[in-house]
């Protein structure tokens, strides 16, 4: 080997070593303590003063993109089988190792991650997405054929809408907008802050960063009615949507009644995906996000949450170990909060 060559493979070496330096750094940049403050208790900051709430009517989608009807092409094959049912680091049925190592990566990942305000979603590089329109039923349609969920929440998603169209007889919801990366969300803003002013803009519409569109769990949906799209106030029969979204494991994710915890003016457009049960316990309790990643927090594995829905008994805690103890012939799911660890669900 000649020694320009040797130089050669030194400075690589270097290059390689500075740069994976780099990407630990960044990992550790979760672990600011100011991000755990929450542990056990159910109070989170708002940065936002809500006593003068004068909505007004600037209740329209956060997004707006012209565009006609999509509708799901006439002899789609919808093919689930692509379509896994959990996305989370850890999920399955325990036959054999018992226990689960998280990573680092693992806090901000899983169905429960809790993204706001104060806490930001760094999109990973890998994401997984999927268009909803190459896998969607034809019980709703889209405003555009490029909208991207979590390959994972398209089955739920699919079967609420069949269900509110089985029920309703209206195929008239629409997907608005699902996905969105950080430019996408700096424009969503702009084009707000342009319309109402920084201050208004700001209760509507989240920092880029810190947007449930950036998960690929949250959409927004409106409804087509005369031919054009309108603005989905969940009213009238789309009250459905309020009252049974849980069943397929979404919330409303900006209820009325959680203004001043979640810093976001009432949204009734927006869903999240969360699964089952804890969208069923959100729903009961008249909970937001936030309020449920506090209450879970008190719940240890020794000392579980232990609750039912659907004949199915589950034991939900929160720990902040990286090595997670799942008993053998155990269903589980495990999801990062996106701060301070994460929730572990399981069932048999
Ligand atoms: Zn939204």
């Amino acid at each position: 080997m000649g020694r320009r060559n040797a130089l050669l493979i030194t400075i690589v070496s270097i290059a390689v070593l500075v740069l994976a330096l780099r990407g630990v750094a960044s990992v550790f940049v979760h672990f600011d303590p100011a991000l755990a403050p929450h542990k056990g208790n159910t109070k989170y900051s708002s940065i936002y003063n809500h006593k003068d709430r004068s909505l007004g009517e600037p209740v329209f989608n956060d997004e707006h993109i012209a565009g006609g009807i999509v509708d799901t092409p006439g002899d789609i094959v919808i093919d689930s089988s692509e379509l896994p049912l959990s996305s989370a680091p850890g999920s399955g049925f325990n036959t054999s190792d018992n226990v689960v190592r998280m990573t680092i990566s693992d806090l901000s990942h899983g169905n429960l991650i809790l993204v706001n305000h104060d806490y930001r979603f760094d999109i990973p590089v890998d994401q997984d997405l999927v268009r909803i329109y190459d896998h969607k039923t034809p019980s709703f349609r889209l405003d555009v054929n490029t909208h991207l969920l979590a390959p994972h929440v398209i089955m739920p998603l699919n079967d609420m809408m069949d269900s509110f169209y089985a029920q309703t007889g209206h195929n008239t919801v629409a997907v608005i907008s699902a996905f969105r990366g950080l430019s996408r969300q700096q424009y969503v803003l702009n084009e707000h802050i342009a319309i109402m002013g920084s201050a208004e803009a700001h209760r509507w519409v989240a920092l880029p960063g810190h947007s449930e569109h950036h998960t690929g769990l949250a959409f927004d949906l409106g409804f087509y009615s005369g031919g054009r799209l309108r603005t989905f106030t969940g009213t009238g029969v789309y009250a459905w949507f309020r009252d049974n979204s849980y069943n397929y494991g979404f919330i409303l994710r900006f209820p009325e009644s959680g203004v001043n915890i979640t810093g976001t003016y009432y949204e009734p457009w927006h869903y999240r995906y969360v699964g089952l049960p804890h969208s069923y316990l959100i729903f009961q309790n008249d909970w937001v996000l936030e309020d449920y990643i506090g209450y879970i927090a008190e719940y240890s594995q020794d000392e579980p949450l232990v609750t039912e829905y659907n004949g199915v008994v589950y034991e939900i805690f929160f720990t902040s170990d990286f090595e997670i103890f799942i008993p053998l012939n155990c269903e589980f799911d495990i999801s990062g909060n996106n701060t301070d660890g994460f929730i572990v669900t399981m069932w048999r």
